[in-house]
């Protein structure tokens, strides 16, 4: 059975992100939009357009932990709560992960080059805590599982976006519940986030997301339901855009890159995107370190810790 889509408005840039809500063995809602009451009212009047009162709901999963994504979690206390291990450090308020969380993004801030006050840049790309749930998971799920309940629905990591991306891919239909994996309007942000096991340092959030988007063109898939916007039923060729669009940014800042002179993190995000880098500081440096973890993994360029404690990069 087709998973029903239900259209929730967000404060979010993105605009509306959409739920869906599976009918099986268990009937279970996958994202909850944020945690603001308009959400609220959308979330039960979708609900109640599919004959279902929010107490009726017996699973909410999640496909990652960011807000727009996990803030009603919090509305359905009779349900069960599930997701990738990673969503319940932040749903949990896990305190020794937000203390790492801080210090991580402050260390990233510093080698990327990022002048003045780093603690103000900090605060301004915390994520909103207010909107995102705060429960714990009931139960953590990953590649390998299938949604209880649901036994068409297999789970697949999909990482990149978040450290937590989990997509559900239904081979008997041909579909899947896609997240923020793949959108139809947007190319998704490859976001730089603490890993979920400190040890393993810091993700290359872009090689991760290129690497799950390129598992969607060895799967038959019709239609993925996205979590925002209208459906993308041309997957494998949306899918081949976006990974030819990317290398040809990253082939932009190879250009701007010469043998001799060395540039930051930093300075490239300045000259991709002069007039976004100030708002958009954490998203804008996020694009910008893909595409050195892109050009540094194909061999093109060259990276080293200057005396400042910067990455600076050449061409190779
Ligand atoms: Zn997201």
């Amino acid at each position: 059975m087709e998973p029903i889509k239900i259209t929730i408005p967000t404060p979010f840039a993105v605009g509306d992100v959409n739920s869906y809500l599976l009918k099986g063995d268990a009937l279970t809602l996958i994202d909850a939009g944020p945690k603001t009451p308009e959400a609220w009212e959308a979330l039960k009047a979708g609900l109640k357009a599919a004959n279902v009162a929010p107490e009726d709901i017996e699973q909410v999963v999640l496909t990652h932990h960011h807000p727009d994504h996990a803030g009603w979690v919090d509305g359905f206390d009779a349900a069960k709560l599930y997701g990738h291990p990673y969503n319940d450090l932040w749903l949990r308020r896990d305190e020794a992960f937000f203390d790492y969380h801080d210090a991580f993004y402050q260390e990233r801030l510093k080698e990327e080059g990022v002048p003045g006050d780093l603690m103000f840049w900090m605060k301004k790309m915390k994520r909103p805590l207010n909107l995102m749930g705060n429960r714990p998971l009931d139960m953590a799920i990953n590649e390998g599982d299938t949604i209880p309940g649901h036994a068409d629905w297999h789970v697949m990591e999909t990482l990149g976006h978040a450290q937590s991306h989990l997509s559900f891919w239904n081979p008997e239909e041909r579909t899947m519940i896609g997240g923020d994996h793949v959108i139809a309007k947007v190319s998704s942000n490859p976001l730089i986030e603490p890993p979920y096991n400190p040890e393993e340092g810091r993700p290359k959030s872009l090689l991760q997301y290129n690497s799950s988007l390129s598992r969607l063109l060895k799967m038959p898939i019709d239609v993925i339901y996205s979590g925002h916007g209208e459906d993308v039923r041309n997957v494998h060729e949306l899918v081949s855009t976006r990974l030819e669009k990317q290398h040809l940014r990253a082939m932009k800042v190879l250009d701007m890159l010469d043998r001799s002179s060395e540039q930051s993190v930093y300075e490239l995000t300045q000259q991709l995107f002069p007039h976004a880098y100030e708002k958009e500081l954490g998203l804008t440096l996020s694009e910008t370190i893909g595409q050195v973890d892109y050009l540094l993994e194909d061999g093109l360029i060259e990276e080293r810790l200057n005396d400042q404690g910067i990455f600076v990069y050449r061409q190779a």
